[in-house]
């Protein structure tokens, strides 16, 4: 029987992947060769390639792993959940700087992390997303604590910011730390697994990975064209995705909030999200997302859920904690719980939507119907 998760080149790349709407648009493609881009939101190929086996199949989180190979050698089998992968600690936690939280998304846990990792030499390059005017964000590399400060917040378009780590990872920067969707967390823990000789130790210089969890990214241009309807993108300053119940995303503007129903979103939602496993960024070092707090979604937006997977995550933990950089609170009850519960119901629509679009439950295209996780599903 043909392996599966054998390696293949650009061809197969671009049949199984882009051809067959799976692209999430991670980057982990780009800058690894000079033969393709990302432009406006799209993987483009700029001229063919015919190696057999080539590092942007092996590293694209959207062509078939062997994930329970990949949790077994990057985390403790002991902290390994179903639901939401390794869990070592659970926390609510938030920047303790109201400056930082006031630029952040939410409670500003990511960026107090990141300067803390820069200030404190544990790496010497970050490299997060810029939002742009035109609401195209992209990965920029930041060495200064000031840098990532001022580069919070989320339009919820993807960014190819995988691209840049594979750029500067060739060059003199050797610490580097990085803030990641979930799929962009499975390019780099592929590549973590050193699939093919080229360049292999480049991977070597990520010290850790932020990841943050992720319920859907839009597609660029559908998105802007539905904001244009709304309002005057120079008005936007900010946007939220609140909880489900509220059926809306937050779009809020030098003139007020505006509420737009997530009927008129859903038709944004980027193709490849419909097929992604993955809500907590599973193959993180720590992983972030907004809070569900008891007094509800105007309290509970200024803090985050905080899963911490990895030594390397616990230790940048208790740095922040001992600094006094982050302040926590009481996990409610049942916290921990309800997100798994949301996290298997992402794989369960993903499993629905693999097995609609392949026609069959024993293929899943990407994921293996064999894994441990899926096949309870
Ligand atoms: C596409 C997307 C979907 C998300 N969906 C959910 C969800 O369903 N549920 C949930 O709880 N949380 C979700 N989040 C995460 C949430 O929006 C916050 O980023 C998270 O709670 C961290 O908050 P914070 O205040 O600590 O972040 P901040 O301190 O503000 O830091 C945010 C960091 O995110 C980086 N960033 C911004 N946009 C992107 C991007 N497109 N790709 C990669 N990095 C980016 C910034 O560079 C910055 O470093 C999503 C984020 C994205 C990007
Ligand atoms: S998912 Fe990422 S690695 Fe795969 S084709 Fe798209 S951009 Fe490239
Ligand atoms: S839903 Fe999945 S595929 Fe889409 S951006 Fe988030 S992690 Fe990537």
């Amino acid at each position: 029987m043909a392996d599966k998760n054998r390696i293949l080149g650009q061809r197969e790349l671009q049949v199984r992947v882009l051809d067959a709407d799976l692209c999430t648009g991670c980057g982990a493609c780009v800058n690894l060769c000079p033969y393709q881009a990302s432009y406006n939101d799209n993987i483009v190929f700029l001229h063919s390639c015919d190696l057999e086996a080539g590092r942007c199949y092996a590293f694209c989180p959207r062509t078939p792993t062997d994930l329970e190979a990949l949790r077994k050698t990057l985390f403790d089998e002991r902290d390994l959940t179903p639901e939401i992968g390794a869990v070592k600690e659970f926390y609510i936690a938030r920047a303790t700087d109201e400056q930082v939280r006031k630029k952040a998304q939410h409670g500003g846990t990511v960026t107090a992390l990141m300067a803390l990792a820069i200030q404190e030499g544990i790496i010497d390059t970050a490299v997060i997303t810029e939002g742009q005017e035109n609401f195209l964000p992209h990965g920029v590399m930041a060495k200064d604590p000031s840098d990532i400060k001022k580069r919070g917040k989320s339009n919820f378009v993807m960014s190819p910011m995988i691209a840049e780590f594979n750029r500067i990872a060739k060059g003199e920067h050797n610490k580097i730390g990085v803030v990641v969707t979930p799929c962009q967390a499975l390019a780099l823990a592929k590549m973590r697994l050193k699939p093919i000789a080229t360049d292999a130790n480049n991977i070597d210089k990520l010290n850790f990975v932020i990841g943050l969890f992720c319920g859907w990214a839009f597609s660029w241009r559908k998105f802007v064209d539905l904001l244009r309807k709304k309002t005057g993108l120079d008005t936007i300053i900010g946007m939220d995705i609140p909880p489900s119940k509220y059926h809306a995303i937050e779009v809020y503007t030098k003139n007020g909030t505006i509420e737009i129903s997530l009927d008129d979103v859903t038709s944004c939602i980027r193709e490849a999200c419909l097929y992604c496993f993955d809500m907590t960024a599973e193959f993180s070092d720590i992983s972030v997302g907004s809070a569900r707090l008891p007094e509800g979604w105007e309290v509970a937006r200024s803090w985050n859920q905080v899963i911490v997977r990895t030594q390397i995550g616990h230790e940048l933990m208790e740095l922040a904690r001992t600094k006094g950089l982050l302040e926590f609170r009481d996990v409610p009850e049942g916290n921990l719980e309800k997100l798994k519960k949301a996290s298997m119901n992402k794989k369960r629509m993903a499993v629905k939507n693999l097995t609609e679009k392949s026609g069959s439950s024993d293929n899943l295209l990407y994921l293996n119907s064999n894994d441990p996780v899926f096949r309870a599903l």
